[in-house]
């Protein structure tokens, strides 16, 4: 979940929290085909493609409400039953592990948190532990400091505002410390089924403005554009399936798109391969 600090202040790496169900396995599919295709096709060590300028009648065009929905039916063919990858069995669960998630992989958050939350269940008692304790139990996760304050400063305050219980409003969320709007949108989307915004992390902002969605470059403003485009009943699978995308196929440094479902509908200048 992610300059995901999950989605915090803290970092970005965090909520790149998403997988794929079990029974849905898309990651194998891809990597079947992925492996189908690439023996067929040659890739260029080097994309020799130059990035494409953008005038006002091509945003019109990468903003087509046809082909919007064409990227949509391609992301839910490719990645059905796309989910949060943060083992967590209630809303506050998600919330420390998303906090935890920021510049650290889900698979180590996911080591660390069935300690944490077996030494400390309830915000109770998370508030009243020792600082150092939680300390040394996250340590593995990085910045371990900065997210025992966190996680401590949201228990007392779920504690002492909230009736021990995580807030379902976005307004109340951001008073909780360690959630900023992207944490916000994780846990009210993954934990409460609640769509109020369009997580952003590093995954969906770098894809979004591949795929023409956006020109902006913050979380927020590409969160802004994201919530004009794609039909509210679509956020919160849509930046799971661009998330898992981002990890499997369109990856920062040399994308796949020899093995991109999307690939007809994608005019990034970042591409390493192209049929147009
Ligand atoms: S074609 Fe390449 S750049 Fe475009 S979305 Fe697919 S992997 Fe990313």
């Amino acid at each position: 979940m992610s300059a995901t600090g999950p989605f915090a202040t803290m970092a970005t790496g965090a909520l790149s929290s998403i997988m794929l169900s079990k029974t849905a396995m898309p990651g194998k599919t891809a990597a079947k085909k992925s492996t189908k295709k690439s023996a067929a096709k040659a890739t260029p060590a080097k994309s020799t493609i130059k990035p494409r300028k953008a005038t006002a009648a091509s945003r019109k065009q990468a903003l087509a409400p046809e082909r919007i929905q064409t990227i949509l039916d391609l992301l839910a063919a490719a990645y059905p039953g796309a989910e949060c990858a943060l083992i967590h069995k209630d809303a506050w669960q998600l919330l420390v592990a998303t906090i935890l998630s920021a510049q650290c992989t889900d698979a180590r958050v996911n080591m660390v948190t069935p300690v944490l939350f077996k030494t400390y269940p309830t915000p109770a008692d998370m508030a009243a532990a020792p600082i150092d304790e939680i300390k040394e139990i996250i340590r593995t996760t990085g910045f371990y400091n900065n997210k025992a304050k966190s996680i401590q400063g949201a228990a007392k305050k779920i504690l002492t505002d909230f009736h021990g219980k995580v807030p379902r409003k976005m307004e109340e969320l951001l008073t909780v410390p360690g959630a900023a709007r992207k944490t916000a949108n994780v846990v009210l989307g993954v934990a409460y089924g609640l769509a109020v915004g369009v997580v952003v992390d590093t995954h969906v902002l770098r894809l979004s403005r591949r795929l023409g969605l956006t020109t902006e470059t913050t979380p927020e403003k590409v969160e802004q554009d994201l919530m004009k485009i794609i039909p509210k009943d679509r956020w919160i699978a849509f930046s799971h399936e661009l998330i898992h995308h981002g990890r499997l196929i369109c990856i920062a440094r040399k994308p796949r798109c020899v093995d991109c479902s999307l690939e007809k509908v994608c005019n990034s200048g970042d591409k390493t391969w192209s049929t147009h």
